[in-house]
């Protein structure tokens, strides 16, 4: 699931791949922008904006794209064949003379002025994986608004950029709290805070996700995905249940917890 680690290592391959080259191929599938052609400019850097990516042109331009639930990209040698899904999911391609990089499935594509990425972007709390991480400045943030659920106030990319639901439901077992804990009762809110950083940290440079250290199938997450199923560390049920808005997207609301393990309100 792209989180801001996906988001991250995507960025880094994709700048070691594009930045400081020249473009020989620049194809955007979206209505808007199918007749954008930046062939011939430089690419200056990719970067990720908590799960936003933003891959810069000479000449000041900035492409921005969002990956959401399904979105990737794909880096091959040019003329190889795409392995990232059927060519009606592809959204942008961009290439240079070695490497052809190919966005499948990319929610949010837009061609902007890089001086206007604060429009789309400003908005975000401090990136967990960014240069700007500022775990005080998120405590501020979630402080702020002390009757709301910590699950809900962790996924919140105005609070912190960058988590999504496996990190939130990840560092919510590991600190022992129930997702519906308002943030005022949450004893140790730097710790909550610098968990999330700490899962995320240490799988950003891979693509598998696990935050309970092991890649085994069934073992890679403590609580996500593994409702009905026995915790791994006390055996009981783990539960899933759903929080947040309603008009959060369906697949961010589930919520998975143990019930021993994280005492506290249940919804
Ligand atoms: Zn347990």
């Amino acid at each position: 699931m792209p989180e801001g680690d996906t988001v991250w290592l995507a960025a880094r391959r994709l700048d070691a791949a594009l930045a400081g080259r020249e473009l020989t191929r620049f194809d955007l599938r979206v209505p808007q922008h199918a007749t954008a052609d930046l062939t011939g400019v430089a690419v200056t850097a990719v970067v990720a904006r908590g799960k936003h990516l933003l891959t810069r042109f000479a000449g000041g331009l900035t492409l921005h794209t969002h990956f959401r639930m399904d979105g990737s990209w794909h880096l091959g040698r040019p003329g190889a064949r795409w392995r990232g899904g059927p060519a009606y999911h592809v959204r942008a391609v961009l290439a240079n003379t070695d490497w052809e990089a190919v966005g499948y499935r990319l929610h949010e594509v837009r061609l902007i002025p890089t001086g206007e990425e604060d429009l789309l972007v400003g908005h975000l709390g401090p990136d967990v994986l960014g240069p700007d991480w500022d775990p005080q400045e998120v405590a501020r943030r979630m402080a702020a608004d002390p009757a709301r659920e910590i699950g809900d106030a962790l996924l919140d990319q105005r609070v912190l950029a960058g988590v999504g639901n496996l990190y939130k439901n990840e560092t919510l077992f590991l600190t022992g709290l129930s997702p519906w804990t308002p943030v005022a009762d949450v004893p140790d809110l730097p710790a909550v805070i610098a968990t999330a950083h700490r899962l995320m940290r240490a799988n950003r440079d891979h693509p598998e996700q696990s935050t309970t250290g092991s890649l085994r199938r069934g073992e890679t997450h403590w609580v996500f995905e593994r409702q009905h199923r026995p915790c791994q560390r006390c055996g009981t049920r783990i539960e899933v249940g759903e929080q947040g808005p309603a008009d959060r997207a369906e697949y961010a609301r589930v919520t998975y917890w143990c019930p021993r393990c994280q005492p506290g309100p249940t919804g």
